[in-house]
């Protein structure tokens, strides 16, 4: 049996981001990984992950704006480029709620954003052509994150502030009912004074004692290569998405420009899941590119399959488990936790050192009714 300190299970982008701060705060902490870290199988992978203040409800706002300076001071200290603050543009036909919704809040937290009408987005952004009738609403706190370079520059300067990472180590049971929580792995068992436990997909299976209200579905991102590829860069293109297809794409980044739907996809499991691409969305999300950017071409290049957590409430879980206060549980992030993942590391890490955090987690407790 090894007796450690702090154990961080799963090394995705809460995960890795929990191995960080807690690593920065001298604790040196293990983290165990069941695939090899920067896989492919779960929900971090990639090139991009859309980082945007414009939300809906203003907990995710202010979480988000806690969040942005923590991914700037991680890109000073590594000389890593993590974030490109492109803006972030949404838009929708007039009566669209959602819009509504999201500038309701920009205005009651009174942040700055620009309305725009669809002759104001083309003389901005020359690639996009909106329809007549479109409400279009710019942020400029809003972009992307770099989703493998975050998590591993999270892991690279966790091992570097003192971390271990045990990798191919899967957890195959938890064992609550000691004060001191004992894990089963297949590189035999571990014990520690504090478990945080970060499994994305896999969080009904490892916490099963919970029976979390978890769905997990199949999503898919697709991308696409402008034949002129000037106008589609990222100081040229913000992030934009469309309130009424709820279809969202990227600038030329990485393998070339990323769309996806953000409606859920069907119902799967992690370790079965069908990884084949969906074609016919691939051709949709193409439909919807050359109908709002029509002086381009794009070319197929790549597809990838990924995985939502759902929560009923679409609220994250973060908090301590109800059976065992020093076990942390942070799951169900529901498609849209990753630019949040490195606060979520840091209330996770101030949590499992201090009992407490600063930031306005309650919504996230783990036995809130559903
Ligand atoms: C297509 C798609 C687009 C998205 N777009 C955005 C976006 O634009 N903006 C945004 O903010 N968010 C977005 N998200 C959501 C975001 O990516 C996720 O919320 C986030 O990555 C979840 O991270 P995680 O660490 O919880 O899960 P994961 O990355 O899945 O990490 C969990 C880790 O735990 C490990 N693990 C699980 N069980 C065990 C075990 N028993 N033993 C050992 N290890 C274990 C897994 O192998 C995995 O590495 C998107 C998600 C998808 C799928």
């Amino acid at each position: 049996m090894r007796n450690e300190k702090i154990l961080v299970v799963g090394l995705g982008a809460m995960g890795s981001a929990a191995l960080y701060h807690l690593a920065r705060l001298g604790v040196a902490p293990i983290g165990i990984e069941q695939y090899q870290v920067g896989h492919a199988l779960g929900s971090s992978h990639g090139h991009s992950r859309a980082f945007r203040i414009f939300y809906h409800d203003p907990l995710y706002t202010t979480l988000a704006e806690a969040a942005l300076p923590l991914w700037q001071e991680l890109e000073a200290l590594s000389g890593e480029k993590l974030l490109e603050l492109t803006g972030s543009l949404f838009f929708a036909r007039p009566d669209n709620e959602h819009i509504e919704q999201k500038i309701g809040v920009m205005q009651a937290l009174k942040r700055p954003y620009e309305l725009l009408t669809a002759q104001d987005v083309a003389a901005r952004f020359p690639a996009l052509r909106l329809p007549e009738d479109t409400v279009a609403c710019y942020t400029p706190q809003g972009g992307f994150l770099d989703a493998s370079r975050c998590v591993q520059t999270h892991l690279l300067q966790a091992r570097r502030f003192g971390a271990t990472i045990h990798e191919q180590v899967r957890v195959d049971r938890v064992d609550l009912s000691q004060e001191w929580p004992e894990l089963e792995t297949s590189a035999g068992r571990y014990r520690c004074s504090r478990l945080i436990i970060t499994p994305g997909p896999w969080a009904s299976e490892i916490v099963e004692s919970l029976a979390l209200p978890l769905q997990v579905t199949r999503q898919q991102k697709f991308y696409f290569q402008p034949k002129h590829r000037a106008a589609y860069q990222p100081d040229r293109l913000p992030v934009y998405a469309d309130g009424n297809t709820q279809f969202y794409g990227f600038p030329e980044y990485g393998l070339g420009m990323k769309a996806a739907d953000d409606q859920l996809g069907v119902i799967a499991s992690p370790n079965n899941i069908d990884r084949t691409l969906d074609l016919d969305k691939r051709d949709q999300l193409k439909r919807w590119l050359e109908t709002i950017m029509p002086n381009s071409e794009f070319a197929f290049v790549t597809g990838a399959t990924c995985m939502y957590t759902m929560t009923p409430d679409r609220d994250f879980l973060i908090g301590p488990h109800p059976h065992n206060p020093n076990v942390l549980v942070s799951a169900g992030f529901s498609g849209h936790g990753f630019k949040f993942s490195t606060l979520v590391g840091k209330i996770l890490a101030e949590l499992a050192t201090g009992g407490t955090t600063e930031y306005p987690i309650d919504r996230f407790r783990l036995d809130r009714p559903f």
